[in-house]
């Protein structure tokens, strides 16, 4: 049982690469900007007045690998979801489908807000989901909470920092 988490602000660094506006601010949205307009060359987004998109590509464009594929290429995720507790293993289909169909329903949204991969077997244990953003994330914990009761834990992460959050329902 792990304690809730409350943000110390006395504790917070600041980072060289962050904007010290009291907002998340991802090192991987930060990076140089692209080309307007840019297409990602792994996932096909698209980048046009300053946001990616499922945009279908514009002739004559930059080639840019968006934040969300270089999250994926690098192996570093933005948030982690925790899947626990006992009825996750007695309801491990629905639990991963309702996974399934909300992560893709954030991505249709947010194309940067990814489901990178789900490891651990909900019949016999925990499931650790890896995300590329932190609202996605969080939007699935959410979601479970919703459908099915039980409580998430998502504390807000500093600047830069990955979010470690949790669902549990015994
Ligand atoms: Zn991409």
């Amino acid at each position: 049982m792990s304690a809730k988490t409350t943000n110390t602000p006395a504790s917070h660094q600041p980072r060289h690469d962050g904007m010290e506006s009291g907002h998340h601010s991802d090192p991987y949205l930060q990076r140089r900007k692209p080309a307007q307009p840019s297409t990602c060359p792994d996932c096909q987004a698209t980048y046009h007045d300053g946001r990616w998109t499922w945009d279908a590509p514009e002739p004559g464009g930059a080639s840019h690998r968006c934040p969300a594929c270089e999250r994926i290429r690098d192996g570093v995720p933005a948030g982690e979801l925790t899947l626990s507790g006992t009825f996750l293993a007695a309801h491990a289909n629905e639990v991963m489908r309702l996974v399934t169909t909300t992560g893709e329903h954030i991505r249709q949204e947010h194309p940067l807000e990814r489901l990178i991969d789900s490891s651990g077997d909900p019949a016999s244990g925990d499931v650790l989901l890896r995300f590329t953003g932190i609202h996605g994330t969080h939007g699935i914990g959410e979601a479970l909470v919703h459908a099915f009761g039980g409580t998430m834990e998502a504390p807000y992460p500093d600047a830069g920092s990955i979010m470690r959050a949790s669902w549990r329902r015994d």
